[in-house]
C-alpha cells in the first residue's frame, strides 16, 4: 500500500479541484476517508481469521488484501452509497465521479508500488491481480507502528518524490489555469 496520509492527502486534493465550492464538510470528510477505506480489508480479516492457514488461503482470494476492496465495482458501489450521506445538492453525478475517482485511486497509487500482492481490479469479473509496469514507489508497512520507523520515513521519502511532488505541480498548474479563466477581460481601447 501507499501510506494512508498519502491516500487521503490525494482524495482531498481531488475535492479542492474538482468539487463545487462551497463543498460540505461532509464532502471534504468523504474524499479524505475513501481512499483509505479500501485498506481496512487487512484489519477487518485478520479479526476475523486470526493468522494460520486458513487466513493464508482467504488472502489471496476475493477478501484478501488488495482483493475486492481495491477493486473498480467495490469503488463504484461505494461511492454511490456515500452519496446517500451528502446534502442533497451535492448527490449529483459529479460528485459521485469525484467519490469513484477519490477511492479507485488507492488501488492505482498500490499498483505502483514496489512491493505485495497485485491489485484485483476487475473483481467480481476476474480475480486477476495485477501491478504496474513501472513501480517506482516504496510499499509501505500495514501496521501502523511501521510508519514510526526508519523504513516508514522511507517510503514516506519515496511517496514525496513520485506522488506529492508531481500531484502539487498538477494542482498549481490547475489553479494557475482556472485562475487566468476567471480573470476578467480587459475592455478593447476605444477606436
Ligand atoms: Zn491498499
Amino acid at each position: 500500500m501507499t501510506t494512508i496520509i498519502t491516500h487521503a492527502a490525494l482524495g482531498l486534493a481531488m475535492a479542492a479541484v474538482a468539487a463545487r465550492k462551497p463543498a460540505s464538510a461532509r464532502l471534504w470528510a468523504a474524499c479524505a476517508l475513501l481512499p483509505v477505506i479500501p485498506d481496512l480489508d487487512t484489519p477487518i480479516g485478520e479479526f476475523l481469521h486470526p493468522k494460520d492457514l486458513l487466513w493464508a488461503a482467504i488472502e489471496e482470494g476475493p477478501w484478501g488484501h488488495r482483493g475486492a476492496s481495491h477493486s473498480i465495482v467495490f469503488a463504484a458501489g461505494f461511492a454511490a452509497l456515500t452519496l446517500l450521506v451528502l446534502p442533497r445538492p451535492e448527490r449529483t453525478g459529479r460528485h459521485w465521479l469525484l467519490l469513484f475517482v477519490a477511492m479507485a485511486s488507492h488501488g492505482a497509487f498500490d499498483a505502483l508500488t514496489n512491493g505485495g500482492s497485485g491489485i484485483a481490479f476487475l473483481w467480481p469479473f476476474s480475480m486477476a491481480r495485477c501491478h504496474a509496469p513501472w513501480r517506482p514507489i516504496e510499499v509501505a508497512p500495514l501496521s501502523v507502528s511501521g510508519f514510526f520507523t526508519e523504513r516508514g520515513w522511507e517510503v514516506f521519502r519515496s511517496e514525496l518524490l513520485w506522488v506529492w511532488a508531481p500531484g502539487g505541480a498538477l494542482g498549481a498548474a490547475w489553479g494557475l489555469l482556472s485562475r487566468s479563466r476567471q480573470a476578467p477581460r480587459k475592455p478593447a481601447p476605444p477606436g
